[in-house]
């Protein structure tokens, strides 16, 4: 058993590249090409996210999520602006202030909110909440940015998103996704990018590439070109525009063509299920959310954690219990396979004292 590979279910982004990606990327390294963007790769992107989103939209390609996310955020924002998000935001937990810092210090304020979702309703109350009167006293409100999948690995349903987009429009917010794992949750929906989008109300979209398969690449998009005024100065300054943008835009080219981007998220989702199934059965395992695309948070036992970390098993965990049992989070990607979740299960079995069928 040690012999064999472990198996990685830490995140999405310990993967490897997809091999249609890599070969995008290497199609792309002939010749020469102008840079910045001047490419004709970056040009074909435009085209072809306007085709998959059934309208003209302005699209940036950035090299991580976070500068997809800051610079989304910070696009047309003032200094003052305040955005609303659940508490376990990426764009509050994980990028180190970056929206506040490229949009020259917008505030975030955080709901909670069940499975990680931000509910209309809370939305709608706190905006409600504010008194005209004293506003100038306070960050002015300016939009609101939900994440789909969610930090929990569930999925906004497209009432729930059209139902805050209604609440923020209503105020004069703008929408943000915040979409590191857009395709697990469309093809969780199975709904078109179009209904997932602007159709529910987002006006723009941080559409992750990275975490289902592609090297180093989101897109920022915006649904309405004309709000993408200042973008570009945003993506220099803050240090994004990368100059041979032509090895960006070709891996979203290589992503989003024939649908592998589809084909990603569906084997991770369906991975997951495979988790979520098995793990369902086995005492001194509990499941957290529900699980409804590529990422999964569990409680462990002691045993099945030992047993677990035996077979060559990784994944993060947190809040240690008497018995040694943990907190753990599972993400399956793009390539996990079956002989990988089905050698996790049987580990698990195994720590529960269960017996196992295909165990070597
Ligand atoms: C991973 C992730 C991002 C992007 O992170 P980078 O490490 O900056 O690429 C953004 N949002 C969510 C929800 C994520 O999981």
């Amino acid at each position: 058993m040690s012999n064999r590979p472990e198996i990685n279910f830490a995140s999405d982004n310990v993967a490897g590249v997809a091999p249609e990606i890599l070969a995008a990327l290497t199609r792309a390294n002939t010749g020469t090409a102008m840079p910045y963007g001047g490419d004709e790769w970056t040009e074909q992107v435009g085209t072809i996210l306007s085709g998959i989103f059934e309208r003209e939209v302005a699209a940036f390609p950035v090299a991580t999520g976070t500068s997809a996310n800051a610079l989304a955020l910070a696009t047309g924002m003032p200094p003052y602006g305040q955005i609303f998000c659940h508490e376990s935001a990426h764009i509050e937990e994980d990028e180190a202030g970056a929206p506040e810092f490229y949009s020259g210090g917008a505030k975030l304020t955080v709901f909670s909110g069940e499975n990680g979702k931000l509910s209309a309703n809370d939305l709608a109350a706190r905006l409600a909440s504010i008194d005209p009167d004293s506003a100038v006293h306070h960050p002015l409100p300016s939009a609101v940015s939900i994440t789909q999948t969610t930090e929990k690995g569930t999925v906004y349903s497209l009432d729930e998103i059209a139902a805050i987009s209604q609440v923020a429009h209503d105020h004069g917010l703008t929408v943000h996704m915040d979409g590191a794992r857009f395709a697990n949750a469309l093809v969780a929906l199975d709904v078109t990018p179009a209904e997932m989008t602007w159709k529910a109300g987002i006006d723009v979209l941080s559409l992750g590439a990275t975490k289902n398969g592609a090297m180093a690449a989101e897109a920022v998009v915006f649904f309405d070109p004309a709000k993408a005024a200042d973008f570009e100065f945003r993506r220099k300054r803050g240090g994004h525009l990368v100059s041979k943008m032509r090895f960006i835009s070709s891996q979203l080219i290589g992503y989003l063509q024939d649908d592998v981007w589809l084909s990603g998220a569906r084997n991770a989702n369906a991975a997951a299920a495979r988790l979520d199934a098995g793990l369902r059965d086995i005492p001194g395992v509990e499941i957290l959310f529900p699980v409804q695309a590529n990422m999964m948070f569990v409680t462990l036992s002691g045993p099945v954690l030992s047993v677990l970390q035996e077979e060559g098993c990784r994944f993060y965990t947190w809040g240690e219990m008497p018995d040694g049992g943990v907190s753990a989070r599972l993400v399956t990607t793009f390539n996990t396979t079956e002989e990988e979740t089905a050698r996790f299960l049987d580990a698990a079995r195994l720590g529960a004292g269960l017996s196992v069928g295909s165990a070597a």
